[in-house]
């Protein structure tokens, strides 16, 4: 049998926004990794595998990188059907690139199912159209987090014209405030920030740029949360939506 790893997005919580093809994925397999993202429930596709949690969340208990590789390795060359599930897309902030890389290096085939990432989830469970015709063409998915902490160009972000999408952002929202105010974003810039996207257990806080630290602080935001961060992020712009969803279907 040939090896093969199977890169799986498991969508950012609901188990109904899981693919068909994550699904089939799950329902051939015979040994599945999960990080600790991943909605336990979504294993109701994969009965019969062994499941193995490979969890690496930030500042917790975690299992090295270069492990849950060989680990991978080994199952897939004893001829087992391997699945990699991670939250949300492999690979936005997933790390799936790299493993995938690493993995065909090593000469296992490797197939990747998109997931939803949560930032896009987040986004539409709180009925912010991300992109808006006259109000936010475009979207960029950023990571507050960086490995070796170097800054953001938070000049281009505040400038660049399009709504931002934040990831891993909850323990940096003071410097995120300060670099998008003195890169020129305007400090009644909204911004919406969502907790646990697409669960039971979703929260959203909404805020102004000018205010999000503190409002989160009161609001206790914790992770897994996304920042969007723009004019679609505004209760204030819901005006603004309606206007424009007029005139668009005008
Ligand atoms: N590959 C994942 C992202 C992993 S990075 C994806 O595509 O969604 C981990 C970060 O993702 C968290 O710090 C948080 O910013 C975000 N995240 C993951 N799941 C989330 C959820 N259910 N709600 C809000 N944010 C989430």
């Amino acid at each position: 049998m040939s090896a093969k790893v199977w890169l799986v997005g498991a969508g950012p919580g609901d188990p109904e926004l899981l693919t068909l093809k994550a699904v089939r994925a799950l329902r051939e397999a015979q040994v599945v990794m999960i990080d600790d993202l991943v909605n336990p429930a979504v294993l109701e596709h994969c009965p019969g595998a062994r499941v193995i949690a490979v969890g690496k969340r930030g500042g917790c208990r975690s299992t090295p990188q270069a492990f849950i590789q060989r680990l991978m390795l080994r199952h897939a060359r004893q001829g087992r059907c391997v699945v990699r599930l991670k939250g949300g897309d492999p690979c936005i902030f997933g790390r799936g690139g790299e493993e995938a890389l690493w993995l065909q290096g090593h000469g296992v085939e490797v197939e990747l199912v998109n997931g939803i990432t949560a930032g896009l989830a987040g986004a539409t469970q709180c009925g912010i159209p991300l992109t808006l015709r006259g109000v936010s063409r475009g979207v960029t998915l950023v990571t507050a987090h960086t490995q070796d902490d170097s800054e953001l160009n938070w000049a281009g972000l505040a400038q660049g014209g399009t709504t931002l999408v934040v990831y891993m952002g909850v323990a940096r929202l003071e410097d995120i405030r300060q670099g998008l105010l003195a890169g020129g974003m305007a400090e009644h810039t909204p911004v919406a920030m969502i907790e646990n996207a697409s669960l039971p257990s979703q929260r959203e806080c909404r805020s102004q740029l000018q205010w999000m630290g503190r409002d989160a602080a009161a609001f206790g935001l914790r992770s897994p949360a996304v920042l969007v961060i723009g004019e679609v992020a505004g209760r204030a712009a819901a005006g603004v939506l309606e206007e424009t969803l007029m005139r668009v279907a005008g």
